[in-house]
């Protein structure tokens, strides 16, 4: 599966995300949800399309697919140095997928802020110091490592470390390498660096509720350096969050319309950490079963056959597959094969966000 780790300073409201994100997840009955551990969580990814589906087709079970969270707390001034654990959260880091970075954005006398008052630049850019400082360590090191291994001649090795040069020269200046340009090219051939600043990020702006309906300065600013940075920004209130994810869905449905919203700050937040990670989404839909399967992009229909059985993806035959808006619109699946809107794809077909798949197979 993948996974999105939650970082930020101390004191931020990490925690309290965490575990509403989680017991949000346990309490929708119809999802498979389990805790690994205190500090993991795998939750449904919440989807429309899903809903509507399910609305029509009425099955009798329905399977979100999901995205794992993982608490990183821990992470201070200094971590990159060993202060802390710090060496220790970073190389959880290393090992996520994406990163969700949590800022202070409420004002709370009760809470005390670990670096003394409200001030979301100034948080952002330590943690963000400490992810650079541990990604020049890291590459540094490999640089050494390819300079030595590229005297004995060989190119690929030598280009290697070429790349990873140029990357450290822009880490130095202090930029977070998913925001240089080109370097989806640049880490292409570094795969095994897990480089901490190459992942995608969504900051995740915890604010009063008063300003869940209107951005104040604190958010403001959190999102010119997300702009900068090719990062997103999710705006949530962990205190109205933890509440709501006391309630069950009807009344969690309720509370967030007497507040105007059609979907909880968690909601959008496990949205956008889906979105972030580059997947797409495939439905097979039955009167038994409505499930949702994530694959990556370029997947082949064969491919994606054997996320649901390896004896569909050997057996594959074809598969019939309707795009979810030809299924919006015609309203069943009937419907859809009436307008002529199921396709007969083969084993090569790249799978497209949305499909809805029956595979045909031998056994
Ligand atoms: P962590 O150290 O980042 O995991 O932070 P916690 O989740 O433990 O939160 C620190 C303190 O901030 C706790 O007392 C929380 O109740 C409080 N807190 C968290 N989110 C909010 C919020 O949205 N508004 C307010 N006023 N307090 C919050």
């Amino acid at each position: 599966g993948f996974n999105c780790g939650i970082v930020g300073l101390p004191n931020v409201g990490k925690s309290t995300i965490f575990n509403a994100l989680t017991k949000a997840g346990a309490e929708s009955a119809n999802y498979p949800f389990c805790t690994i551990d205190p500090n993991r969580g795998i939750v449904p990814v919440p989807d429309e399309r899903m809903d509507f589906l399910v609305e029509k087709i009425k099955p009798q079970s329905t399977v979100a697919t999901t995205i794992e969270f993982i608490d990183i707390a821990g992470l201070v001034k200094g971590a990159s140095q060993g202060e802390g654990l710090g060496n220790k959260f970073l190389t959880h880091i290393r090992q996520v997928d994406a990163v969700a970075h949590v800022v202070r954005c409420f004002d709370d006398p009760n809470v005390v802020h670990v670096e003394g008052g409200v001030d979301p630049v100034r948080d952002i850019e330590i943690i963000n110091t400490e992810l650079l400082l541990s990604d020049m360590e890291l590459i540094e090191r490999a640089v050494d490592r390819n300079k030595k291994a590229a005297k004995g001649g060989d190119k690929e090795t030598k280009r290697k470390a070429e790349a990873l040069e140029a990357l450290l020269a822009e880490v130095q200046k202090g930029r977070m390498i998913r925001s240089v340009e080109g370097f989806e090219e640049l880490t292409e051939s570094l795969k095994e660096y897990p480089l901490i600043t190459s992942k995608p990020v969504m900051y995740v702006a915890n604010v009063d509720e008063a300003v869940l309906a209107e951005d104040n300065d604190h958010v403001k600013k959190v999102r010119e350096i997300a702009a900068k940075e090719n990062a997103v920004v999710v705006k949530i209130c962990g205190s109205i969050e933890s509440e709501i994810a006391e309630l069950d869905e009807e009344e969690a449905k309720e509370f967030l319309a007497s507040m105007g919203l059609d979907r909880s700050g968690l909601q959008s937040m496990i949205a956008q950490g889906y979105k972030l990670l580059d997947l797409l989404t495939f439905f097979t839909a039955g009167e038994k079963e409505v499930r949702a399967w994530t694959v990556t992009g370029g997947t082949t229909a064969q491919k994606a056959a054997g996320k649901i059985h390896s004896d569909i993806e050997r057996g594959f035959i074809r598969a019939e597959v309707t795009s979810y808006s030809d299924f919006e619109t015609a309203g069943s699946m009937a419907k859809a094969k009436e307008l002529g809107k199921m396709r007969l794809e083969g084993k090569e077909y790249i799978v497209q966000d949305g499909d809805i798949i029956y595979f045909r197979f031998n056994v």
